[in-house]
């Protein structure tokens, strides 16, 4: 609309952010994405992409052992080192940047770097400039949550393991969550002392039951202290340096550094939000429709800030449906069913759909189909890690509602397999399908017997 500066103004320059200006601005809209950070978001810089970097980097550790035991290898001693290692990471990140900004560039949205804060329904602030626009999308993601205890300043989170200056030696991770169970995998692949503490009796609350089970053992097995219904509740520094908490049992645990993994909350304070009429949720998160738009018809909020699933897909997904809606004039809503999703922890989880308790819930009778083997590769390297899959199926209509899968490459299969359940395959179907042998994938069309029935 010509009375404003902007047709769109963007503020957050991560996943969500990026994809809606690049793709308003490469329709011919005049698009603005402020940005005080950095480009690409916690994906890119703190995130997604550092953290899968780091998975491959600790898997080596098991690789070579793996080629020593069972396929005729002289490894000799590997060594990692950490230093090396984020010089490299760092090199990368800065390239994605620079991929990011040439994205918006070629789009032709212009980028402003500052705080930017909403100042109206059509106006938003970056330092001492004011601009106006039809449309706001508020993009601004999500921030590490630290709980209150004392010496709560001496724990890391997230935002800071990726700059260490160097490897901790022992670590005490908190959490039961993604970031929690992929960091102990990490650390301990790359040789640090281990423990996880989560305060509940299993962790990864959400997942299908049979996952958090198969992950615990697995994860048990490679030699991570993974202790549940155990919390911390103060931290101290001790006079050569070291932490030490002191733990809900009573016991103490020292470490060089301390993980909390408590969850992320919607970075929605102080962007003037409130101040201009813009609900928001007790915990913070900008409330939408389902178009994505918040109280204020011409403010929007896709991401993490709006709390309702913070994975990168995601708010690609309701950034790409939020620019249908605004410039296409095709009222687009995002569908947050039948989203994969996978923890990167070591071995990898992959899930799509219902769990089978959820499915329960929703009245269904379902059928359970569950493999649990031990893969071709460690027929020869002695190897005890163990693969589970499991199918959750809906007897009345025979279609799988669930897929979830604890083993190597979990996220790999789990992604084709989600364009399966998308078309409504049903286990007749699974049956169907030829295997490829050998892979552990053709256990997902050869499980024949099921273990539980209603
Ligand atoms: P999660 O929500 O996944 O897990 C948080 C964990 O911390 C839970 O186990 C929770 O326990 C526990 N917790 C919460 N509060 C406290 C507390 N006060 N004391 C002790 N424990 C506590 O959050 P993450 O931080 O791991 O990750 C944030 C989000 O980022 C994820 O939910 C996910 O959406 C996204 N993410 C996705 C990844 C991927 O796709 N691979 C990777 C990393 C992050 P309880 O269950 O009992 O509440």
């Amino acid at each position: 609309m010509a009375g404003y500066d902007y047709d769109f103004f963007v503020i957050g320059a991560g996943s969500g952010g990026v994809r809606a200006a690049r793709v308003a601005a490469a329709m011919g809209r005049r698009v603005a994405v402020a940005e005080d950070r950095y480009l690409g978001g916690t994906c890119v810089n703190v995130g997604c992409i550092p953290k899968k970097l780091l998975v491959y980097a600790s898997h080596f550790a098991e690789d070579f052992e793996d080629a020593e035991k069972g396929y005729g290898w002289t490894v000799g001693t590997p060594s990692f080192d950490w230093t090396t290692f984020v010089a490299r990471k760092d090199a990368e990140i800065e390239r994605l940047n620079g991929v990011y900004d040439g994205l918006l560039e070629k789009a032709g949205a212009e980028q402003i770097w500052g705080r930017a804060t909403v100042a109206g329904p059509h106006e938003v602030r970056v330092g001492d400039r004011s601009f106006t626009a039809e449309h706001i999308l508020v993009a601004t993601g999500g921030w590490p949550d630290v709980p209150e205890f004392p010496g709560r300043e001496l724990a890391i989170t997230s935002n800071e393991i990726f700059h260490l200056k160097e490897k901790p030696e022992r670590i005490l991770i908190v959490g039961g969550g993604y970031i929690a169970v992929e960091f102990a995998g990490i650390l301990n692949g790359l040789g640090s002392q281990v423990t996880q503490l989560y305060r509940g009796p299993l962790f990864l609350r959400g997942f299908d039951d049979d996952v958090r089970q198969a992950l615990a053992e697995e994860i048990r097995k490679k030699g991570v202290d993974l202790r549940f219904d155990t919390n911390l509740t103060a931290l101290e520094r001790s006079s050569d340096g070291s932490l030490r908490a002191t733990l809900t049992d009573g016991s103490q645990a020292v470490a060089d550094q301390v993980l909390f993994a408590t969850g992320r909350r919607p970075n929605s304070a102080n962007l003037g939000l409130e101040e201009v009429g813009v609900e928001l949720a007790p915990n913070g998160a900008i409330v939408v429709d389902e178009y994505s738009r918040s109280s204020v018809p011409s403010i929007h909020a896709v991401g993490d800030v709006t709390d309702r699933m913070a994975l990168t897909p995601v708010a690609l997904h309701e950034a790409m449906c939020l620019v249908k809606t605004l410039f296409e004039g095709v009222p687009t809503a995002p569908v947050h069913e039948g989203v994969p999703a996978a923890v990167f922890s070591q071995p990898p989880v992959g899930t799509v759909g219902l769990t089978e308790a959820q499915a329960r819930e929703s009245g269904a009778e379902v059928v359970i189909y569950r493999s649990r083997f031990r893969a071709l590769k460690h027929t020869l390297t002695g190897g005890e890690e163990s693969t589970m899959m499991k199918l959750v199926v809906d007897r009345a209509s025979d279609r799988v509602l669930g897929l979830h899968m604890v083993g190597p490459d979990a996220g790999e299969m789990v992604q084709g397999f989600a364009v399966a359940l998308k078309c409504g395959a049903t286990k007749a179907q699974f049956d169907a399908t030829v295997g490829i042998h050998p892979t552990s994938a053709e256990e997902w069309v050869t499980m024949r017997e099921p273990v539980g029935t209603d």
